[in-house]
C-alpha cells in the first residue's frame, strides 16, 4: 500500500537539548559547518542517511539516543556553545550597521522577490541559476546585516528530479514535499496566533488563499506562499503545485499571487512582529512584477492618491533586475489573459482584483509593440525608478534590447545600469578553503572580502594538495552516483564491477553542469568525437569529463542532447573517463566545484546574462575555459583561465560551432593539458598552481555575493530609499509633483522645439582642441527654463550622419528674445576627423533618477 499524504512529526526533544531546535530551523546551518558536525554526531550513520538534514535527523534519531546525550557533557557543551553563537550572528551589529553608525544612510528595509529561492537543497525551491542566486543573495545579505525580507512561493513539488531511462533519455519525478518535515514555520496573526490566511481575488468572485510560510535564512525571514490548503477549490489548490509547470494561465496565477500576495504578506509579517514596512521593493526578474500594482492600490485606497501619484510614489523605491538577454527568454502574457485576471465584474474597466485601477493603466503598464502582447520586463521597467542587468556586458545588451522604450535615445543612454552577480563563498567554498583562509587571512576574507591577496602566502604545496583532496572527494561522489544510476536503468550489482574504475583522482577533470537550454550549448563538446575520445583516452596526458544537467521537462530538443551525451558516455571503451550524472542540484554542485580542476562553458555569446557556476568553481581554486560571456567577459584577465575565442560575426551556426570547438579543443590540447601534467620535482604542477592561485587572489574577493550585495545596497537600495522618502513625504508632496510634472511635460512636448543653432569662433581650419561658441533658440511649449536640460552633443559623423564617441557639454540659459529662449555654450573640439554637433532638449526634474527617465527628447527638425 502506498500512503496517500506524508507528514513528519519532530522528536521530542529533552530540556537539555532544546537548542536543537533553532540551530536545526535556522538554515544559517547550512553555511556553518561547525553546526552541521554537531549533527553528525548525534548519530553519523544516520546523518549519511537523512543526507545532512538536521530536521530529518531530529525526525528519525531514537529517543535513547536523544537521553543519551543530554547527558553527555561534551556534546552538551558543544550545543550551548553553538547556540550562542547563532545568538551573536543574529543579534550583533554587522557591516550594514556599522554603516550606519558611521552615518550612511541606507534603506530602512528591503523586501526582494523571486520566484526561486535556492537556498539549500533541503528545501527544493529553485531550479536553476536564478533561484540560486536569490539564495546567495539571503545568505550574503544576512551576514553583511542588510535588512532584507524575501518573498516567494512554496511549490508543493519544487523543481521535478531528474533520472536516466536506459537509452538515456532523461525522466522527470515530482516528490512532494511535506512543509512540516521542512525548515518552516507559519505566519501566524499576532493576537489568536492563527495562521495568516492571505485573500486574492479570482474571476467569477473566487478567492485564491494563500498561507505564509517562513524560511529563517541566518538573519533573513524568507516569506513562501502557499495555496495548498482545504480553504482553496481544487484548482486553486493547485496554483502553487510545481516551478515553471504549467501553461500561461498557471503562470500567471502564480505571478499574481506571488506579486500581489507577495505584498500582502510582507505587510501582514511587518505587521505581525511590529516592524517598519520596507523602503525598497526589489523585483529579481519580471515574475514578481505585480508587486508594483498592488502597492499603487495601497496609496489609491489607503491615502487617496491618484494612479499617477501613487506609480511616482511606487517608482521611487522600486529596482528592477533583468537577467535574459534574450527578447524570447522575456516572460509575456496574452492581454486578454491579463484582462480575464484584472478586469471588472460585466466589463467595466475598474479592476475586480485591484480596486481603484482601471483596467487599462494596468495594462498600459506592460505594453510591447504588439498591442495584443503584456510584457512583464516592460512593467518591471514602467514600475522601477531604478534598473540592472547582471553583469557589465549583460548591461550592455539590456540597454540595447530596451532601447525601444527610450526612442531617441543611443543605447548607452538608457538608464539601465549593472551589478554583477555573485557566489555566497560559506556555502560554495569546500571547507578545506574556508579554513586554510581563516587561519592564514581571518574571518574578513569571506564577510568582506578583505584580504584575500594574502593567500598568497600559502605555500604552493598546500594549495596542490586541498586540489587533490578535493579532486579525490569528487572521484569518490562520481562512482557513488554512477552506480546509483545504472541502478536505476536496470542495471544489476553483478555488472558494475567496472564502476569502481570510473574516474582517477590523478587525471586533469573538467566539469561541466549547467539547465541545457539550447544556448548553452551541451554537446559542443561532441562536436568532433573522435579528438573528445583521443583526449580522454590519451595514455600520459588524459582528461576526464564529468556532465550534468536538467532539460525543462517541456523541451524535447534538450533531452535529444542530454541522451547523445549519454550515449557518447556509455561507451565501455570510454565510460571510466566521461559520465553524465543525472539530477544536477546544489548537493551534487557542491562536488563539482570543488574538485574539477577546470569548469567549462561555452555558450552562444551574449546569450549568458552573467553565469555564476564558474564562479563557484573559481572560489576553489578551478580554472575557468569559457566564452568571454558574462562574467567571464569583464574577469578574464590572461591568467585566471582561459578565453576560448567567439566566432560572434559568423551568423552561420553550423560553422560557428565548428570554429568555437575547435579552438575549445586547441586550448585544452595545447595549454591547459600541458600545464597540468608539467610537474616539479616534488610532484607539483607548478604553472598550474601559479594559475590556482592567481585565481583565488582575483577571482576571489569579485565574485563574492557579499561584493554583489554591498554593490545593491550603496548603489540602488540607499537611493531607492532617499527617492521613496521625498516621495512620501508631507502626504505625497513630491510624488504628486512629480506626477504633474511628468503629465505636463508630455503634453508639452509636441512643442519644445529647437528652432535655430549657430556656432561661432571656429577658425578657418580647426584643429583638435579649437574654441567652438554654440548658440540655441528653444521653444519650451510652456515649460519653464529649469524644467529642461539643454544640451549640445558633439562626436564623430560617419557616413549616415550619425554622431558617434559623443562629448556631451550642458548649455546655460542667456535671454530671450523673440525667436524663443536662447541657450549658449562654449566649448571646444573634441577629436579631429570628421566632427559634428547637435543640440538636443531633455526633461528634468530635480525628482527624477536622470534626465532620461522620462524617455522624452526633443532635437532639430533636419
Ligand atoms: C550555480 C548553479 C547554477 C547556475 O549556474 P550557471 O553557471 O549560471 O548556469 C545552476 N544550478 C545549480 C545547482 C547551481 O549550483
Amino acid at each position: 500500500m502506498k500512503a496517500l499524504r506524508r507528514f513528519t512529526v519532530r522528536a521530542h526533544l529533552p530540556a537539555r537539548l532544546a537548542a536543537l531546535e533553532p540551530l536545526s530551523t535556522n538554515l544559517r546551518w547550512s553555511w556553518h559547518p561547525e553546526t552541521q558536525d554537531l549533527f553528525g554526531r548525534i548519530d553519523p550513520a544516520l546523518w549519511t542517511r537523512v543526507r545532512h538534514d538536521p530536521i530529518r535527523m531530529l525526525g528519525e534519531v531514537s529517543p535513547a539516543r536523544l537521553d543519551e546525550l543530554a547527558i553527555d557533557g561534551d556534546f552538551v557543551a558543544e550545543l550551548d556553545r553553538l547556540e550562542r553563537d547563532l545568538d551573536t550572528y543574529l543579534g550583533q551589529p554587522r557591516w550594514y550597521q556599522n554603516q550606519q553608525a558611521k552615518g550612511a544612510d541606507l534603506a530602512g528595509g528591503i523586501a526582494y522577490f523571486s520566484m526561486e529561492f535556492g537556498v539549500s537543497e533541503v528545501l527544493p525551491n529553485y531550479s536553476g541559476g536564478l533561484g540560486i542566486l536569490a539564495g546567495d543573495h539571503l545568505k550574503a545579505a544576512s551576514d553583511l546585516g542588510v535588512p532584507l525580507i524575501a518573498v516567494g512561493l512554496l511549490y508543493r513539488s519544487g523543481y521535478f528530479r531528474q533520472s536516466l531511462t536506459a537509452d538515456g533519455w532523461q525522466a522527470e519525478h515530482y516528490p512532494a514535499l511535506d512543509p512540516q518535515g521542512l525548515p518552516l514555520r507559519l505566519l501566524t496573526e499576532p493576537g489568536s496566533g492563527a495562521p495568516v490566511l492571505l485573500r486574492v481575488a479570482m474571476p467569477g468572485n473566487r478567492v485564491l488563499r494563500a498561507r505564509v510560510w517562513i524560511a529563517q535564512v541566518g538573519r533573513v525571514p524568507l516569506l513562501l506562499l502557499d495555496s495548498d490548503i482545504a480553504e482553496n477549490d481544487p484548482e486553486l489548490r493547485g496554483v502553487t503545485d510545481r516551478l515553471y509547470g504549467g501553461d500561461q494561465d498557471h503562470r500567471i496565477k502564480q505571478e499574481i499571487l506571488a506579486g500581489i500576495g507577495g505584498v500582502r504578506a510582507v505587510r501582514a509579517y511587518t505587521h505581525s512582529l511590529g516592524l517598519a514596512d520596507p523602503e525598497v521593493f526589489h523585483m529579481n526578474e519580471g515574475h514578481a512584477g505585480f508587486l508594483g500594482v498592488e502597492r499603487i492600490r495601497e496609496l489609491i485606497t489607503g491615502s487617496g492618491l491618484d494612479f499617477e501619484s501613487a506609480l511616482a510614489a511606487v517608482r521611487a523605491g522600486t529596482v528592477f533586475t533583468t537577467h535574459t538577454p534574450v527578447p524570447a527568454g522575456i516572460d509575456r502574457f496574452p492581454v486578454d489573459l491579463v484582462r480575464h485576471y484584472f478586469g471588472g465584474v460585466h466589463g467595466e474597466n475598474e479592476s475586480a482584483l485591484l480596486p481603484g485601477l482601471t483596467v487599462d493603466r494596468i495594462i498600459d503598464l506592460g505594453r510591447e509593440n504588439d498591442p495584443s502582447v503584456f510584457n512583464m520586463a516592460h512593467m518591471g521597467l514602467r514600475l522601477g525608478q531604478r534598473a540592472n542587468g547582471v553583469s557589465k556586458l549583460h548591461g550592455i545588451v539590456s540597454r540595447e534590447m530596451f532601447n525601444g522604450l527610450w526612442p531617441g535615445f543611443d543605447a548607452d543612454e538608457v538608464p539601465i545600469g549593472s551589478v554583477t552577480n555573485g557566489v555566497h563563498a560559506p556555502t560554495w567554498a569546500a571547507r578545506e578553503w574556508m579554513d586554510l583562509a581563516r587561519r592564514a587571512v581571518g574571518p574578513e576574507l569571506v564577510e568582506e572580502a578583505r584580504g584575500w591577496e594574502r593567500l598568497q602566502e600559502i605555500a604552493p604545496t598546500d594549495l596542490w594538495s586541498t586540489r587533490n583532496t578535493l579532486r579525490e572527494q569528487l572521484v569518490q561522489e562520481v562512482r557513488r552516483r554512477v552506480r546509483a544510476s545504472w541502478l536505476e536503468r536496470g542495471a544489476t550489482d553483478a555488472e558494475l564491477g567496472w564502476v569502481s574504475g570510473v574516474f582517477d583522482p590523478e587525471v586533469l577533470t573538467v566539469g561541466f553542469a549547467r539547465r541545457v537550454p539550447t544556448y548553452k550549448r551541451l554537446t559542443l563538446m561532441l562536436r568532433d568525437p573522435g579528438r573528445l575520445r583521443a583526449m580522454l583516452l590519451d595514455p600520459e596526458r588524459p582528461v576526464q569529463l564529468v556532465v550534468a544537467g536538467k532539460s525543462h521537462p517541456a523541451d524535447e530538443g534538450g533531452k535529444a542532447l542530454i541522451q547523445q551525451v549519454v550515449r557518447f558516455a556509455d561507451d565501455p571503451e570510454v565510460r571510466h573517463r566521461i559520465v553524465f550524472l543525472p539530477d544536477y542540484d546544489m548537493s551534487m554542485a557542491r562536488y563539482l566545484y570543488w574538485g574539477c580542476d577546470v569548469w567549462l562553458n561555452n555558450p552562444l555569446r551574449p546569450l549568458e546574462a552573467c553565469g555564476t557556476s564558474g564562479m563557484k568553481s573559481a572560489l576553489n581554486g578551478g580554472l575557468n575555459l569559457s566564452i568571454r560571456d558574462g562574467w567571464w567577459d569583464e574577469m578574464f584577465d590572461g591568467e585566471n583561465g582561459w578565453a576560448i575565442p567567439t566566432a560572434d560575426g559568423v551568423t552561420d551556426e553550423v560553422r560557428r560551432d565548428d570554429l568555437e570547438a575547435g579552438a575549445m579543443y586547441e586550448l585544452l590540447e595545447r595549454s591547459v593539458l600541458p600545464k597540468f601534467y608539467d610537474r616539479d620535482a616534488d610532484g607539483v604542477p607548478a604553472r598550474w598552481v601559479q594559475m590556482v592561485r592567481h585565481t583565488l587572489q582575483h577571482l576571489g574577493p569579485k565574485v563574492l555575493a557579499s561584493r554583489m550585495v554591498r554593490d545593491y545596497v550603496v548603489d540602488y537600495y540607499a537611493p531607492a530609499a532617499r527617492s521613496a522618502r521625498v516621495a512620501v513625504a508631507d502626504g505625497f508632496a513630491a510624488a504628486r509633483q512629480v506626477a504633474e510634472y511628468r503629465g505636463r511635460v508630455e503634453a508639452a512636448w509636441p512643442d519644445v522645439r529647437v528652432v535655430q543653432v549657430d556656432s561661432s569662433g571656429l577658425p578657418d581650419t580647426p584643429v583638435i582642441g579649437a574654441a567652438l561658441s554654440l548658440r540655441a533658440y528653444l521653444r519650451l511649449g510652456g515649460l519653464a527654463v529649469s524644467e529642461v536640460t539643454v544640451q549640445a552633443v558633439l562626436g564623430r559623423v560617419g557616413a549616415d550622419e550619425e554622431l558617434t564617441d559623443v562629448v556631451t557639454v550642458p548649455m546655460r540659459h542667456a535671454g530671450s528674445d523673440e525667436l524663443g529662449e536662447l541657450f549658449v555654450a562654449d566649448t571646444s573640439v573634441p577629436l579631429s576627423g570628421s566632427v559634428g554637433y547637435t543640440v538636443r532638449v531633455l526633461p528634468h526634474h530635480p525628482l527624477l533618477a536622470s534626465d532620461a527617465e522620462p524617455a522624452l527628447v526633443a532635437e532639430p527638425h533636419l
